[in-house]
Parts: structure tokens; sequence; C-alpha cells
């Protein structure tokens, strides 16, 4: 039983993400108008490695995998393919999934070796919860509010809406998915929408 995983508001996983995001630009790295460039944030602000291997061979549907002793993320070889965006898209919010971990549940991770039953069959609410908020951390790191406000105000709103889906996805390097979301929040989706 993970006894630690406690509620965390969803203002303050967006703001834990947009923290790292400054971080990076303080860094030169990233400037609020572009795509996350998660592998540089990976190597210069978080001092993490991404790391390949066949994860699924030993835990069926596991994509990846953080692992804190070695501050590395570990991220199933099925991704490993840049020119297949469906691929490519799926590996970023892994990776960024993983830093809401390394960020949101560190102590955790130490504390009671999560590692070990963070993936399976039967997953328990606590690790459910976690989840839930690695994945919105990682909608907030990938698709920050202000790049995807000033995206979408540069984009022409008398084409169709699926045009418009398909140029932030690119932009952003994200899910179809996953963008409409983060839409949803937004208030910019209506919330009966279906892709
Ligand atoms: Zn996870």
């Amino acid at each position: 039983m993970v006894k630690g995983v406690r509620f965390i508001p969803e203002e303050k996983i967006e703001e834990k993400a947009i923290t790292l995001l400054e971080k990076a630009e303080k860094q030169g790295i990233y400037q609020f108008k572009s795509c996350t460039p998660i592998d540089l944030i990976a190597e210069k602000t978080l001092k993490l490695q991404i790391k390949f291997a066949n994860l699924n061979e030993d835990l069926e549907g596991v994509l990846g995998a953080l692992d804190i002793s070695n501050k590395t993320i570990w991220i199933d070889n099925s991704l490993s393919d840049d020119d297949n965006f469906t691929l490519m898209s799926r590996c970023n919010f892994t990776i960024a999934h993983e830093f809401g971990h390394y960020i949101l549940h560190k102590k955790l991770y130490n504390e009671e070796n999560i590692q070990l039953y963070h993936y399976g069959d039967n997953q328990t609410n606590a690790i459910k919860n976690m989840e839930t908020q690695a994945d919105r951390f990682a909608s907030y790191l990938l698709m920050p509010t202000i790049p995807l406000m000033r995206k979408l105000s540069s984009i022409n709103q008398n084409q169709p809406f699926e045009k418009t889906l398909f140029e932030l996805t690119r932009f952003f390097k994200v899910s179809k998915e996953a963008m409409v979301i983060r839409l949803k929040k937004l208030g910019l989706v209506d919330p009966s929408y279906k892709q």
C-alpha cells in the first residue's frame, strides 16, 4: 500500500509544470511560444537520462519507467521511431509523464520503492491517483496555456476544426486525444466532442 499519495490540486500540478518551463527558459532552452523541448529539459534542466529498452518484454503494457536512483527514464523500444508521428507523440507524452512522477512523487519513490509495483494488472487507487497526477503534469508541460493560446490565435479560425486540431498536434508534438483533452479543459472544445 502506498501510504503517501496526497491529493494535489490541479492548479498546483499546472504550477509545477510551469515552474519547470520557467527554469528551462532561464537556461535559454525554451521560450513560451514553442514546442516543449522534452529531451533538452531532461538533459539540462532535470539532469535525467533517457534510455530505451525492451520494457514490454518483462512487463506487459509498460511503455515508460522511472529509475530514481540512477536518474534515468526508461522508454520502451517500440516508441523509438521519430519518423512516425504517432509513436513520437506517445514517446513525448510518456517522458513528460515520467517527469511528472519525478517532480510530484520523488519522495514516494525513494521511501516506498514504488517501481516494484508501479505497473501491473491490479493497480491500487493510490497508484491510479499517481498515474492521473503524472498525466496531468505531462498535459500542462507539453501544452502550456500561453503558447497554446498564442498558437491558436495564429490559426485561421474559419477553417474546419479538424484542420486546427491537426495543426496544433503537429506543433506541440502530441496526440489528437491529448490535445482534445487539453482544449476541453480550457473550455475551447465542447465537452461532448468525440474524435
Ligand atoms: Zn506512471
